[in-house]
């Protein structure tokens, strides 16, 4: 069936994989975005194309299209950005949430959140379940970003609840790929940036904090799974379960790279959560998904972008 489609933050890293398969699924999309963090260069290819279209708007401010289906994707996602300007970034998150879900009840829409494992904190679960609460420092400076993204939460269920929307939440885990920013600031895009430019490769703290990364197609896979589904609302966990630690991160990607970049330790950044991997069992049941590219190949894909990137 063919739906019509909003995708906030669709110029972004995942939003425009996202629009890229919806897209090739034949969908009407609309991509909303503000060009914060994302880039037209990450659609460009989409333009011309007869079922796609590029909307500047800030999810901040109410939005009048019509749509059937929305993947709320719009919020800056990397440590270094959403902590840049906080405030922005609560707004982006609440007041995003607040007017995507006034769309969503006015148009009958099914409404996607994309949510994070930040919902889950420094986590003291581990591997981490949907039923876990979490445990956020509401005022520390991840605040901005973990508490925007629960209140988002709060507000689905309870539009959910009151209006009877049918909403989707995501607990997206650390996600990796092409048109990652080079200057994005999560860690995969700084180690392979470092690595290529023989520049040192930040660590923070010992490198023993573990985190598990899922390749962004897979992901993008999970997201339309729970979407086209009548029978889960969420939350769901995606992400990928195979955990490793920073440093490690740092040896393959070196390994990769065939880099000499120095490794040079820099202080663990305040509230770092030191565990993180998803439990995905409710994911593979209610949904049959699981993710199937290794790290390593995933590394060898972005790698070979970035490298592409830094030649032209
Ligand atoms: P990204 O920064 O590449 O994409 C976010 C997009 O939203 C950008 O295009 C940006 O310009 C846009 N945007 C930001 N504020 C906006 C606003 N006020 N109005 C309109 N557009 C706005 O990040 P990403 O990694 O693609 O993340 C996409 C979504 O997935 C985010 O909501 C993020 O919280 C969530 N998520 C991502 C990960 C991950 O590992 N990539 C993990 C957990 C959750
Ligand atoms: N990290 C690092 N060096 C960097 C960037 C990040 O050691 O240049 C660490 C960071 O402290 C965290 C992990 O890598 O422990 C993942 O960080 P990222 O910002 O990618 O995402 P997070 O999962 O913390 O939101």
């Amino acid at each position: 069936m063919n739906h019509s489609i909003l995708v906030t933050g669709g110029a972004g890293f995942l939003g425009s994989h996202l629009c890229d398969r919806l897209v090739a699924a034949n969908h009407d999309v609309m991509c909303v975005d503000n060009f914060h963090t994302g880039n037209k260069r990450n659609v460009q290819h989409l333009i011309g194309n007869t079922n796609f279209e590029v909307i500047r708007h800030d999810v901040w401010l109410p939005l009048y299209v019509e749509a059937d289906r929305v993947f709320n994707m719009a919020c800056p996602a990397s440590p270094v950005h959403y902590q840049s300007d906080p405030v922005s970034t609560v707004k982006t998150a609440v007041l995003g949430a607040i007017n995507m879900l006034g769309l969503a009840k006015r148009c009958g829409a099914r409404i996607l959140q994309a949510s994070t494992s930040e919902v889950y904190g420094d986590a003291q679960l581990h591997p981490q379940q949907e039923t876990y609460w979490g445990n956020v420092n509401p005022n520390g400076p991840r605040a901005c970003y973990d508490e925007g993204k629960r209140c988002a939460e709060t507000l689905f269920f309870d539009y959910h609840r009151q209006h009877k929307v049918d909403i989707r939440i995501a607990r997206i885990f650390n996600t990796y790929g092409p048109r990652m920013r080079p200057d994005d600031g999560r860690v995969v895009s700084n180690f392979i940036m470092q690595a290529l430019k023989g520049d040192p490769i930040t660590l923070y703290g010992d490198g023993s904090q573990t985190r598990s990364f899922c390749y962004v197609d897979d992901l993008v896979s999970g997201l339309l799974r729970l979407m086209d589904q009548d029978h889960e609302i969420g939350p769901v966990n995606l992400g990928n379960p195979s955990e490793i630690t920073i440093r490690e991160l740092a040896e393959h990607i070196l390994r990769l790279t065939g880099s000499r970049s120095r490794i040079e330790y820099r202080p663990l950044p305040q509230d770092d959560p030191v565990q993180r991997r998803p439990d995905i069992a409710k994911a593979r049941h209610t949904l049959d998904w699981r993710p199937g590219v290794a790290l390593e190949d995933g590394l060898k894909e972005t790698i070979a972008w970035f490298k592409k990137l830094v030649n032209t």
